[in-house]
């Protein structure tokens, strides 16, 4: 059978790291709409370059053009065995209309993972992340040159200190009531990602499965 999971969580929490991990141990396709929105700014689809203004800004990308990208991903043949999605849904409406598209699709069970952040180790986290200036792979800080391609880091575009407050803000307002509208699932799972990334993945693999055998 399928398995569903999405990684809620601000901003900084790890989410994209421990997506990308997860996805790959059990074979799951791994859908970060932060990700698909920088490729396609890179080959200059125009509906992308609309949304860079916003990504730029801290501002989310409107819901049409999200659940757009999401349904059309989730159509392929590559996402029957299951997904990870990392960055959507970060709105109400967003979830809303993944639910419509998992009732269409009616696959396996949908996982919810919060991973929970303090706010100030969020913004001591973002301040120093690095990415890859060619790939986009997420750079140890300490790192001189990405360890995939051997690319130039670069900071992103939003992690300076001004987007990243506004970017914690439109968590706070957007977001946050996404949690409300999973938090009484029998699949809705809270991990602690303060902790360093190969604990915090011990304990998601546990919850995971947990929360995928408490289901059936
Ligand atoms: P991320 O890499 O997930 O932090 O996403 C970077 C930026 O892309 C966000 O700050 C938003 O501007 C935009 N974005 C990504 N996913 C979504 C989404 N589900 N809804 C709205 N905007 C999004």
């Amino acid at each position: 059978m399928a398995l569903n999971v999405i990684m809620m969580g601000p901003p900084g929490a790890g989410k994209g790291t421990q997506a990308g991990r997860f996805a790959k141990e059990r074979a799951l396709l791994k859908i970060s709409t932060g990700d698909i929105l920088r490729e396609a700014i890179k080959e200059k689809n125009q509906v992308a370059l609309e949304a860079k203004a916003r990504m730029d800004r801290g501002e989310l990308v409107d819901d049409d053009t999200m659940i757009a990208i999401v349904a059309e991903r989730l159509t392929r043949p590559d996402a029957a065995r299951g997904f990870v999605l990392d960055g959507f849904p970060r709105t109400v409406a967003q979830a809303r209309a993944l639910d419509e598209i998992m009732e269409r699709r009616g696959s396996g069970p949908l996982v919810i993972v919060d991973v929970v952040v303090p706010e100030q180790e969020l913004i001591r986290r973002l301040a120093g992340r690095r990415i890859c200036g060619v790939c986009g792979t997420n750079a140890d800080v300490a790192a001189a040159s990405c360890a995939k391609c051997g690319g130039t880091l670069v900071q992103r575009s939003d992690d300076g200190q001004k987007i990243v407050l506004e970017r914690l803000r439109v968590y706070q307002n957007a977001t946050k009531p996404v949690l409300d509208y999973y938090r009484e699932r029998p699949t809705f799972r809270v991990v602690n990602g303060a902790q360093p990334p190969d604990r915090v993945a011990r304990d998601l693999d546990t919850l995971i499965d947990d929360a995928t055998t408490a289901r059936l």
